[in-house]
């Protein structure tokens, strides 16, 4: 297998440290708001990307933060606790924010088919893990206390950009929103390991330490998750591109200069989905979630299926009318599998040269735009249809499509398909949950939402039912 490395900035072959197993770390989400559909891009990919060195034969153990703690509303470590804010806006606290918002994207996962990895560790739970790492670190001399934090001293690396020049003049005041000038540090770079200090004081996560009672700096929980989970030497690292810097870059100085030796060898990063007026994020207010695409008409698969039929390293530009073409296309190959007999026994090695054009796009920098094209071979090819059936659930193992399982949706009529039914079912579930939490806004959305989708709802004194309009 074959993937781009960020850090040497050339494709490289994968070879893990350990001939037994390949370690895999994802960043986690910072459970302060909904996933938006550009987070997801990068945990489509990163899933994809896990299934793929399953494909081919690698024994993977992966783990994944949920950012609970430390992450605050600027990269350059000043500003509030993105978490605060969450608990803030919607009058909770932070853990039951924390709670509420990594349930939403543990269902998101679930809807995208994405498997949930064996290690899912929120960052307070390891707060005595990162309290050693920055021992240690102090020990050696490449931390050092200030004004009641504890910052990592950028000075002491012969190397600290390891992603090119990216960043460079990120984290001068004025170059990036939010970077305050933290007169505390001894370098520009310098980022804090743990915090005592900020300009908040009633913070709901505290912990005691050495240097006082406080909470862990956001970089330094996916070091130590990592470490204490998959050992020493990581194999490869996932992230969106954004993490490079500083978020990955600080990864890398405060994991080497505690272990004393080369830590991840390989860099994945998935470039990012676009809106037409720039990058989507969750601190820029409107943002898209999976729920409101589906709102609009497209189901989850339609926006894996559009994720797809892009390589994760390029710009993904989200539209209505490019979500359009992928619903269409989505639609056409669900309809061609639809109409297979399953006649015929199935020949595993009829269905081999497909399975290899499908490994093999895999296998050259996770090109899943190719490997879809392997599928649309099968579906054109001359094999029987148990085999076509057998090639087509074997690509899905890692596309994830749900391919021998989904119906086209109906515009209307009664010939509505099961999972349009199961659809309208839900939604006339939550109607009434709504309203018996006398939610009445909640119960007519929903109602609305279903009539723009072609769905009258009718009340009657023994529940609701619904006709299609
Ligand atoms: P966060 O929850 O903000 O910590 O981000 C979770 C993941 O989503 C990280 O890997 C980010 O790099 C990634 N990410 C953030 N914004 C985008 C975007 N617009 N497109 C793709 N990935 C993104
Ligand atoms: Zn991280």
């Amino acid at each position: 297998m074959k993937l781009y490395n960020s850090e040497t900035r050339q494709i490289e072959e994968i070879v893990p440290h350990s001939k037994d197993v390949l370690t895999l770390y994802t960043c986690g989400p910072t459970v302060y708001h909904y996933a938006h559909i550009g987070n997801l891009r990068s945990y489509i990919m990163e899933d994809v990307l896990e299934k793929s060195l399953r494909f081919v034969g690698f024994n993977v153990k992966r783990a994944m933060n949920i950012t609970d703690v430390g992450h605050l509303s600027s990269d350059g470590d000043t500003g509030e606790d993105k978490m605060l804010l969450g608990a803030e806006r919607e009058h909770k606290t932070v853990l039951e924010i924390a709670k509420k918002f990594t349930d939403a994207f543990k269902t998101d996962c679930e809807r995208l088919n994405l498997k949930w990895p064996e290690i899912v560790v929120p960052a307070t739970a390891c707060v005595d893990e990162y309290i050693k790492i920055i021992e240690k670190l102090m020990a050696t001399g490449y931390a050092y206390k200030s004004g009641g934090n504890v910052y990592f001293d950028t000075s002491k690396l012969k190397e600290y950009y390891r992603f090119g020049n990216q960043g460079k003049d990120d984290l001068i005041v004025g170059a990036r929103e939010g970077v305050d000038e933290d007169l505390e540090k001894r370098n520009k770079n310098d980022f804090v390991l743990w915090f005592t200090k900020s300009k908040f004081e009633n913070h709901a996560l505290k912990w005691e330490s050495p240097w006082g009672t406080g909470y862990p700096g956001w970089h330094i929980e996916c070091s130590g998750i990592s470490m204490k989970y998959l050992g020493e030497h990581l194999d490869i690292h996932c992230g969106g591109v954004d993490n490079k810097f500083p978020h990955h870059t600080n990864e890398i100085a405060q994991s080497e200069s505690f272990l004393g030796h080369k830590w991840c060898g390989h860099w994945f990063h998935v470039e990012h989905l676009n809106t037409k007026s720039g990058k989507m994020s969750k601190s820029s207010g409107e943002f898209l979630t999976l729920s409101r695409l589906e709102e609009m008409g497209y189901f989850p698969m339609i926006y894996k299926y559009f994720c797809l039929s892009s390589h994760y390293r390029k710009i993904l530009v989200f539209s209505t009318e490019a979500l359009d073409s992928a619903k269409s296309a989505y639609e056409k190959i669900v309809r061609r599998i639809n109409e297979i007999k399953e006649d015929g026994n199935i020949s595993k090695e009829q269905a081999s040269p497909y399975l290899e054009q499908f490994k093999a796009a895999l296998e050259n920098d996770l090109n899943t735009s190719l490997a879809l094209t392997a599928l649309y071979d099968v579906l054109k090819s001359e094999l029987n249809g148990a085999t076509k059936c057998y090639a087509i659930g074997e690509m899905d193992k890692v596309l994830g499509l749900d391919l021998l399982t989904a119906q086209v949706v109906q515009e209307a009529g009664n010939d509505l398909n099961d999972e349009f039914r199961a659809f309208i079912e839900q939604k006339i579930e939550e109607r009434k949950t709504a309203k018996a939490s006398k939610d009445y806004a909640l119960a007519d959305k929903i109602r609305e939402e279903l009539k723009a989708r072609g769905v009258e709802l009718v009340d009657t004194k023994d529940g609701t039912t619904y006709k299609i309009v």
